[in-house]
């Protein structure tokens, strides 16, 4: 079976269709095997065929729910007009935390092994990076095709609550799966087109001597963190009083330190009102909300904004179907995953809930079992384990403090253990760096209620935990289980 690009519409979005990476390390792509039938219809170029299911959009939530649909027998074809994959795949999660690795190797190589001659290679990373997204490129259309989908290439446009137009086809589909993702939020004050996004970083082939960064939330963070360590020099402006306004504050307030600590510079409060382009620079100029009447100012080579993710619905044909969209301007779905037009879904970054890789996969398999299979067991969001993969780095799982506290009423019906600690890790770098760990716990029953960590195992242990916070873990359990030694984790347990 082989792929097929229609010619583009030029109503679907704005944004210019991107292309799979080119590299210079060959990616190992395996040999596609001839598909077995799909019973999808067909290709007549210009006529009408049928699909049970018509996917559009080929990242995480559409994979996961096109493979699981063909696996259940349906006739399922995936409209992408870019790379498999998706934004996790392409131009988030895979390249930003590989970026992430080769920041840390090389602070352990040039502090520890100096005379070695360890150093930061940016130029390096970036063809790592790119071997890998080619691979998982290669690697997910392979599988799409061993599941027996049909991958269509173009821009999809819905004509109809049951009709898809690629190009010149038509698809009649008896159901529809909209799981076209987000795109960087523009930064709209004068000058904000001067800002890079977080997609244009991984096409960066060596980085700017500084950049300032724009926004303290996951984006802007990880990437003040991986850009000082590849030893460029990082303003990060942010609007509020804190870091990672939606983590508990404690740790918003510990990361804040332990940026400063690695030489990032911190603008808190800061309206960013006006980006201009003097000799070679960006200036970004913002007022500081603390001292009304006042500007700052922050020079650097480069700016990067990351100020938030946009749901990808424009230019679909929704809005002329009647789809409803939420606050945040994505499809609003109910539980079924169901928008407003009933044989129209959604799942993922498309809609207005979390925006995260794995729950866009797990809400794709679920839609899937559902509509074509058994009904499967729905994943759990109450306890959605989250990342920042920044130096240190973040987890945690479960309610903050403030969440805690509010949920249950009163303060005192809420106890948090706080620990502060310098890892081996730190000790041997011969750094004073700390971690920090948190526990939120009804203050009655001990029960576990949110973890919260800084240290770079963080996201590995918090993935882990969030097994027990859902089945119930108090602070006794955790007490009474022997813990593992020497281990990060351990300062958790005992
Ligand atoms: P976030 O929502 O995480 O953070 C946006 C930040 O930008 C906030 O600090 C916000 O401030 C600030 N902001 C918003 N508008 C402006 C403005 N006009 N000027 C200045 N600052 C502004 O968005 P990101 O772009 O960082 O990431 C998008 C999503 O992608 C995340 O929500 C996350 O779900 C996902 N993601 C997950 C990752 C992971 O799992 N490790 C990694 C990367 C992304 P305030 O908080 O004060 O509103």
């Amino acid at each position: 079976m082989t792929e097929r690009k229609t010619t583009p519409t030029a109503t679907q979005g704005t944004n210019e269709p991107r292309r799979a990476r080119q590299v210079s390390a060959a990616p190992p792509v395996e040999r596609v095997p001839r598909a077995r039938a799909t019973g999808a219809g067909k290709r007549r170029n210009g006529k009408a065929r049928d699909a049970d299911l018509v996917v559009i959009g080929g990242g995480s939530g559409g994979v996961a729910c096109a493979r699981r649909a063909a696996a259940h027998g349906a006739r399922v074809i995936l409209v992408e007009r870019d790379a498999i994959g998706g934004t996790c795949v392409n131009r988030g999660c895979v390249p930003k935390k590989m970026l992430s690795y080769g920041a840390s190797w090389a602070a352990i190589l040039s502090g520890c092994l100096s005379h070695t001659g360890g150093h930061e290679d940016w130029r390096d990373a970036i063809v790592r990076v790119n071997a890998e997204v080619a691979r998982l490129n290669a690697g997910y259309t392979q599988r799409l095709h061993e599941s027996g989908v049909e991958i269509l290439r173009g821009d999809a446009r819905v004509t109809a609550p049951d009709e898809v137009r690629v190009g010149d086809e038509t698809i009649h589909a008896r159901r529809i799966l909209i799981a076209t993702g987000a795109r960087p939020r523009p930064l709209d004050v004068p000058g904000g087109e001067l800002a890079a996004s977080s997609d244009d970083v991984f096409t960066w082939q060596t980085v700017p001597a500084s950049v300032a960064v724009i926004g303290g939330g996951y984006i802007g963070v990880e990437q003040a963190s991986i850009l000082s360590r590849y030893g460029v020099k990082v303003d990060l402006i942010v609007a509020g009083d804190r870091l990672l306004r939606h983590f508990d504050h404690e740790i918003g307030a510990a990361l804040a330190e332990a940026l400063t600590a690695r030489g990032v510079r911190l603008h808190l409060n800061a309206e960013v009102h006006l980006l201009s382009q003097a000799n070679g620079a960006v200036e970004v100029c913002y007022r500081p909300t603390d001292r009304p009447g006042q500007t700052e100012a922050v020079r650097a080579q480069a700016a990067l904004a990351a100020i938030g993710r946009i749901s990808n619905v424009q230019g679909l044909g929704l809005e002329e179907l009647g789809v409803a969209f939420g606050d945040k301007g994505g499809i609003h779905v109910d539980k079924q995953y169901r928008s407003s037009v009933r044989k129209i879904y959604a799942v993922g970054d498309a809609t207005d809930g979390l925006q995260l890789t794995p729950v866009a996969t797990a809400q794709g398999r679920w839609l899937a079992d559902r509509l074509y299979g058994r009904r499967g067991e729905r994943a759990d969001f109450d306890f959605v384990p989250t990342a920042v993969f920044s130096e240190p780095a973040i987890g945690a799982v479960g309610m903050t403090e403030a969440q805690a506290i509010a949920d249950a009423g009163k303060p005192e019906r809420i106890r948090t253990v706080v620990k502060r600690f310098v890892s081996l890790e730190n000790r041997f770098g011969g750094t004073p760096y700390q971690s920090v760990f948190k526990l939120v716990l009804n203050a009655r029953s001990g029960r576990v209620l949110g973890v919260h960590l800084m240290d770079n195992a963080a996201p590995e242990i918090v993935q882990a935990l969030a097994v027990a916070l859902r089945l119930g873990v108090r602070e006794s359990h955790l007490q009474t289980t022997v813990q593992l030694h020497p281990t990060v984790a351990e300062e958790l347990f005992g």
